[in-house]
């Protein structure tokens, strides 16, 4: 995502300034999944909330606000979804590990097998045992689907080996690996650090390359329709109307902490070293 502070007409009304969050969509949209309001004394004075200073005089308190909406869901589901379906970060999927056994006739022995090393897992994981009469490959199928992160797979050669299939949901190299079956659960770690490194690596490089830094009117409106222009800025409100107007965009604010080679407003051509992020907002 991208931090940015917005523009004065559209900051919270009553802020001082608002900085928000905004994901850059697989569609070139911009989805604004959180915000943080800077209300400096304005709500204080309305409500009379005060405190003592110092010199024991009554001072009225400088307040923020935040919010995350329900939005960096959908913005995860679209981000790190592929073409088999939902894709979840190990810290946030429901379930993290699903174990399913791989059953043959007289497999008792495996299916105890599995219920045991779920039970086991357990204790450090959100573990599900697909212990349901669909085959093998439509239980892979549709735990993929469901983007669980870790599946286990567990079989009676697996068991006489003391083994037991580990397969990542993403993943860099070999698909399925055998493990020690009393090393999973450092396995399953492994796993999971991978996951998230794969999946932020992926974000970070779709984001980067949504971003351009443009000087023309034009190219920022040709940009905006696959991404997020960055243009200079002299800071006037009137500047802003008019590179929205121009490019049928929002100007989503200016960058917090980054820095851009800026110098002219692409507007006015005033001199400047601001700019804004351009987008088309959900
Ligand atoms: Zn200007």
């Amino acid at each position: 995502m991208i931090v940015s502070k917005r523009p004065s007409w559209d900051k919270f009304p009553g802020a001082e300034y608002t900085v928000a969050l905004d994901v850059l969509m697989p569609d070139g949209k911009t989805l604004q999944v959180g915000t943080v309001h800077n209300l400096g004394t304005n709500f204080a004075k309305t409500f009379d909330i005060t405190y003592e200073d110092k010199n024991g005089e009554q001072q009225y308190v400088n307040q923020t606000c935040y919010g995350i909406s329900e939005r960096c869901i959908a913005s995860l589901i679209s981000i790190h979804g592929d073409d088999g379906g939902l894709v979840l970060p190990p810290e946030v999927a429901p379930v993290q590990v699903v174990v399913v056994p791989i059953l043959f006739k007289h497999s008792e022995d495996v299916m105890e097998s599995a219920r045991k090393l779920s039970e086991r897992l357990s204790k450090e994981f959100r573990v599900v045992l697909d212990d349901s009469e669909k085959r093998p490959g439509a239980k892979f199928y549709e735990w993929e689907l469901r983007g669980v992160p870790v599946r286990l797979e567990l079989g009676p050669r697996d068991l006489e080996r003391g083994e037991v299939v580990i397969a990542p949901r993403v993943w860099e190299g070999e698909r399925r690996r055998s493990v020690d079956i009393d090393a999973v659960e450092e396995e399953i770690k492994k796993e999971f650090e991978n996951i998230e490194k794969i999946l932020y690596e992926k974000a970070l490089s779709s984001l980067k390359s949504g971003l351009k830094l443009c000087s023309t009117i034009e190219e920022a409106k040709e940009q905006v329709m696959k991404g997020i222009a960055i243009v200079g800025w002299c800071g006037e409100e009137e500047c802003g109307h008019v590179i929205e107007e121009k490019c049928s965009c929002d100007v989503l604010g200016e960058p917090v902490g980054s820095e851009y080679e800026i110098t002219e407003c692409v507007v006015c051509g005033r001199e400047t070293d601001r700019c804004v992020f351009l987008g088309r907002p959900y």
